[in-house]
């Protein structure tokens, strides 16, 4: 016979853990099921708490904490091995699970280990780790099975040599050298660890920043803090203005620009909308699809061009990308890619469209451009981008390289790599390491029989010196 419950949770990382409990304490029959031999999920066994232990064991063995008093070659522990890391963490995560198991145990949750899966629409099969088969119904579900780390094909994993995040817990030995790929909050607390043993660590990132999501978290926060009914001192400090009103439409105009920056269109598009209405014109009028064969210093649009605001123009962005998917052949949708690069070429510092550009081609800032090297976003209240206003034409790029490969012609292929090559010399002024110049290499090697190189070759001065870079 098949046992009832009010309601099954399946996972018991901390979704599942709070879900059962929650239920159980209103005076429900709660199972929790857990494919693994105990409980805890992702936090326990792979995550959160074994890389915080990790971590406070290399802080702790490296005499890391230590070393501003005794100097950096000092240690509470010379040649720290893989087994004296894992020793703490044996015993911390017993540690959890245990607290984990009576947590359950006392609210009255019952656990059955192993696989779950739907044999029915309210009925499930658990087979458990020796092969026995259980059935449950319920009247309520609650999947909280999480994630898993991402093992892409082309990657060979042997979890010694090349390990993903869960396996580096297992490390039999501590390298010498260890490459990091991603630079998101895994990969550099990770990155951070090691290198706190002396490691020469490096960290590999496909985007131009990392932690690219943490300037949206402040801004956020702030943002609730004006929404706040009740502010302290220093709460008014950080978001009002002395009469008392807030930052607010500021803030989502940034946040809006962060969210453009990293081509989250319709995320941007709806902080935009957030702002008041009659206070969304104040951001600016623009029009980045003015299409200009040279950069063009300290140039105004022309009066016939229409302008739009921000949220206009998202919007316009939007459909246009919503036209590229549709679009009836391959030219017509790289034509319209080439335009997106185009706005977003624009819409960096290089562009010429933008109030802002011409406000950072003042000779002050572009002589704190060139020293600031490195650094990508200068802090320019009151510019239309607000702090976002940068030099990242990653974004315009993308777009161009997306255009060249869509395009079955090629004069738009060549023109949309013309504008990639444009964007890869900018990093010039943005980043520190060697310039790259592969996009004036594919021009040379694919394109030297096209109109449009003829004629670049014939107006820019420039242009020969890149190609032979
Ligand atoms: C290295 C690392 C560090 C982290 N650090 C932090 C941190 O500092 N702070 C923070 O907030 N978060 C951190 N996280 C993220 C955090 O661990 C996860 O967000 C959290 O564990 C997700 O909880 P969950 O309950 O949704 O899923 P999980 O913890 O993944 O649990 C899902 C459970 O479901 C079980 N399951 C799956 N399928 C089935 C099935 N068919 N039948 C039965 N059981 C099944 C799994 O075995 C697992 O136990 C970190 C993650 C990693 C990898």
């Amino acid at each position: 016979m098949k046992l009832h419950y009010d309601m099954i949770v399946i996972g018991s990382g901390p979704a599942g853990k709070r879900a059962a409990i929650q239920a159980a304490k209103i005076g429900k029959k709660v199972l929790l099921i857990e494919k693994n031999e105990v409980v805890g999920g992702v936090t326990v066994h792979t995550g959160t708490i074994p890389s915080k232990t990790l971590r406070e064991t290399v802080l702790f063995l490296s005499g890391w904490r230590q070393r501003g008093i005794y100097g950096r070659s000092y240690k509470v522990k010379d040649n720290i091995t893989a087994d004296d890391l894992k020793q703490r963490l044996t015993t911390t995560l017993g540690h959890e699970i245990e607290i984990i198991q009576h947590q359950l145990m006392r609210n009255g949750v019952e656990i059955q280990y192993g696989h779950a899966r739907f044999i029915g629409e309210k009925s499930i099969g658990v087979e458990d780790h020796d092969g026995i088969m259980h059935d449950f119904t319920a009247d309520y579900f609650v999947i909280c099975v999480g994630t898993k780390t991402r093992r892409p094909d082309s990657v060979p994993f042997d979890g010694e040599a090349i390990m993903d995040s869960d396996e580096i817990l297992k490390l039999s030995r501590i390298p010498k050298k260890l490459l990091v790929v991603g630079g998101g909050v895994i990969g550099l607390e990770y990155a951070t660890i090691f290198k706190a043993l002396d490691i020469e660590v490096t960290v590999l990132e496909s985007n131009d920043y990392l932690l690219g999501f943490v300037d949206r978290e402040i801004i956020d926060e702030l943002i609730a803090l004006c929404r706040k009914e009740e502010r302290t001192r220093f709460e008014k400090e950080l978001v009002e203005y002395e009469d008392e009103t807030t930052i607010e439409s500021e803030l989502l105009n940034i946040k809006s620009a962060h969210l453009l920056g990293q081509g989250f269109l319709e995320a941007a598009l709806k902080a935009m909308q957030e702002i008041p209405l009659v206070d969304q014109d104040n951001y600016g009028q623009f029009n980045p699809f003015v299409r200009r064969f040279k950069d063009c210093v300290n140039c105004l649009l022309p009066d016939s061009v229409t302008t739009y605001n921000r949220i206009e123009l998202i919007e316009l962005m939007l459909e246009m990308e919503f036209n590229a998917r549709a679009a009836e052949t391959a030219d017509q949708a790289a034509s319209i890619y080439f335009d997106l690069g185009e706005a977003f070429y624009n819409m960096s510092y290089f562009g010429q469209a933008w109030k802002a550009t011409d406000l950072f081609r003042s000779s002050a800032s572009a002589s704190r451009a060139y020293r600031n090297k490195g650094q990508k976003i200068f802090s320019q209240v009151g510019l239309p981008l607000g702090n976002a206003e940068n030099f990242d034409t990653d974004r315009a790029r993308r777009y161009f390289d997306l255009a060249r490969r869509t395009a079955k012609s090629k004069e738009i292929q060549v023109a949309a790599a013309y504008m990639a090559a444009k964007c890869e010399r900018d990093d010039f002024y943005t980043k520190q390491e060697r310039r790259t110049y592969d996009y004036f290499g594919i021009i040379e090697t694919d394109y030297s029989d096209t109109q449009f190189y003829q004629r670049i070759i014939n107006e820019c001065r420039d242009f020969q010196a890149y190609l032979l870079k």
